[in-house]
């Protein structure tokens, strides 16, 4: 049997490129000059959905044998595309804690977040099980715009226990967007380090809320104007 997995990885690639390359969006966010996690929520937002629409152009089950995603080809084409979403956006995380940090006057350095190969494991799982992939096709849909965002909620994670850790007061802002679900209306709040319930990190199907970060020396930045107070 031809092995169809090179052929179509390149193909996914060079088409993610030429729409993340292209889009309007992408290209204001990346010119932004004040920088708040609202601004790379909504970059990890864009990424998460050009690798959606990439993965619903070009994987159909005319282009998959048998019309399945077999573990072996999932593992090929959708693993290092995933983990390339993880590495556009942990920069672009990166670049805002910088920025972040900087303003705040806190000579500490921006800290990654860690991939969590275990979603990317349990989209390949869920993918690989099913017989035909026009049943499954919908996991790379909303869920890769969801795993998107949760670099961006592990970003702020990260950073925050780390600020706390060097005995900082860091506090996390969850904001609803809209009336927003039970769920959410009861995490949306402002916390404290350390009572900072795991759950502001986690985020349900669709949903849009923003995480904000204030780095722990007492001022506030303006989400509007972004402005320090
Ligand atoms: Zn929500």
């Amino acid at each position: 049997m031809n092995d169809i997995a090179p052929d179509l990885l390149k193909k996914l690639k060079k088409y993610f490129a030429e729409k993340y390359n292209n889009d309007p969006e992408i290209k204001r966010i990346l010119n932004l000059e004040n920088l708040s996690y609202a601004d790379a929520n909504n970059f990890a937002i864009r990424v998460g959905e050009i690798l959606a629409n990439t993965y619903q152009e070009l994987l159909t089950p005319v282009t998959l044998p048998d019309g399945r995603m077999y573990w072996n080809i999932a593992e090929r084409i959708i693993e290092p595309t995933m983990k390339h979403n993880f590495d556009i956006i942990s920069k672009f995380t990166s670049r805002v804690q910088s920025y972040l940090n900087k303003e705040a006057g806190l000579g500490l350095k921006a800290i990654k977040p860690q991939l969590n190969e275990d979603r990317i494991k349990g989209i390949l799982e869920r993918l690989a099980a099913e017989e035909l992939y026009a049943d499954i096709k919908w996991i790379l849909n909303e869920p890769i715009v969801n795993f998107s965002q949760s670099i961006v909620d592990d970003s702020i994670k990260a950073n925050a226990e780390f600020h706390a850790r060097a005995g900082l007061k860091p506090k996390v802002v969850r904001v609803l967007d809209g009336t927003g679900c039970e769920w959410c209306r009861s995490l949306a709040g402002e916390y404290s380090y350390p009572n900072v319930p795991s759950d502001v990190y986690r985020r349900h199907e669709k949903c849009r809320c923003t995480v904000e970060y204030k780095t722990g020396d007492g001022r506030i930045q303006n989400v509007h104007s972004r402005k320090w107070i």
